[in-house]
């Protein structure tokens, strides 16, 4: 059979190294000529913020953000660059602050840097989302793409080791769902099961010992593999499932990607051959679902909606919004009734077997 695919790679630069942010932001801020920075760290991320640019000339400093970007807060954010003439937007902290420099750039243009303190990826996408009232909208526009990616482990090794595990499946999710998105090709698919890989032997690493920096670096390649994977290939079932269940019922996101993954694993794979084998292999297991459900088990990955606020009662009404989004792309037909089962499943953190049911 011939090969035929469309691939579009992203204009980007990736720097590397644990101990270098300062050094590598500081060589970026030179490079783009820019002179009025405005940096987006939350008060938490502050600490780090101040470290990382005693070398730069700072015009503003922008603290106020909150999950999901809520449009007020981007409103917020617009005003200040403005105000403060701000020419480059260096942000520092996890998805939701990288996502509210996102914000900004959409509307303004104004370049990013990206200082990510998390595994969430959206550093390495050139996607945006933007939350008003419960609903979170999401867009693709290249002016969010941040111009420069700076990666140092060491600002990882804060993070509690429950939010490091399931912000480390996050990034798995955006690999293994890379697989069966949309835009699946032969070169996101490489990306993501070297990606699933690198990650599971790192995840296993850091539940060991939350403390050893060559297992975050480990993570943070990995995590930057699966947006790379997850931004040419678009959502897939799980990104959907998640992405309904944070913006309606308002769960926290790496928890909610942990708690659901094993399941629409469950429910895709047998009905997907090929890619069914490559995850196997990736996550050295002789199938998929039993390597993946090992390495769960294996870093004590959180597992049950139950414990984030999601309700038994808003089971029908999320199936309800997640069918009509479900991409025609899934390789396996999903019904109603399906995702009742999965999302029971992942409510309750019972192991179901979906596999068994009829494809
Ligand atoms: P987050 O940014 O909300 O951070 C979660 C918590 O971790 C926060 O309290 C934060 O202060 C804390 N934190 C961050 N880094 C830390 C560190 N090093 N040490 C200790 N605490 C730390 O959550 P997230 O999971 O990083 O990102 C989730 C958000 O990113 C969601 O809104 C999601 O939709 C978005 N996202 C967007 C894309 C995209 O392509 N646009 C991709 C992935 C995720």
């Amino acid at each position: 059979m011939s090969l035929v695919f469309d691939h579009t790679v992203l204009p980007q630069r990736v720097l590397f190294g644990s101990g270098r942010a300062a050094d590598f932001l500081e060589a970026e801020v030179d490079r783009l000529n820019a002179h009025r920075v405005m940096i987006i760290a939350s008060e938490r991320e502050n600490v780090s913020a101040q470290h990382l640019s005693t070398n730069i000339d700072v015009a503003v400093r922008h603290h106020d953000r909150a999950p999901h970007v809520p449009v007020e807060n981007a409103k917020r954010a617009r005003a200040v660059a403005a105000d403060n003439d701000a020419d480059l937007l260096v942000s520092i902290g996890g998805g939701s602050t990288t996502g509210l420099a996102k914000a900004v750039a959409l509307t303004t243009g104004i370049p990013i840097i990206a200082i990510p303190t998390t595994y969430a990826g959206s550093e390495a996408t050139n996607v945006w989302g933007i939350t008003e009232a419960h609903l979170k909208t999401t867009g693709v526009d290249n002016k969010v793409l941040p111009v420069s990616i700076i990666y140092d482990a060491e600002l990882t090794l804060t993070l509690p080791p429950g939010l490091a595990i399931a912000s480390g499946l996050n990034a798995m999710a955006h690999c293994i769902d890379s697989l069966w998105a949309p835009r699946a090709d032969p070169i996101n698919q490489a990306l993501a099961v070297e990606g699933t890989r690198i990650l599971a032997e790192a995840l296993t690493a850091v539940a060991a010992d939350p403390n050893a920096l060559s297992a975050h670096e480990q993570m943070l390649y990995g995590a930057y593999l699966s947006a790379t994977a997850f931004s040419s290939a678009g959502s897939g079932l799980h990104h959907k499932i998640c992405h309904v269940l944070g913006g309606a019922y308002n769960l926290p996101h790496a928890h909610t990607h942990s708690a659901v993954l094993r399941h629409v694993v469950a429910f895709n794979a047998p009905a997907a051959p090929a890619a069914e084998t490559r995850l196997a292999a990736a996550l050295a297991s002789g199938s998929a679902t039993a390597g993946l459900d090992s390495l769960l088990d294996r870093v004590n990955a959180p597992h049950r909606l139950a414990d984030y606020g999601f309700r038994e009662e808003d089971i029908s009404a999320a199936a309800g919004l997640i069918l009509p989004v479900v991409p025609v792309s899934n390789p396996r037909r999903v019904r109603h009734d399906d995702l009742i089962t999965l999302l029971s499943a992942a409510y309750s953190g019972e192991t179901t077997p979906l596999e068994r049911n009829s494809a």
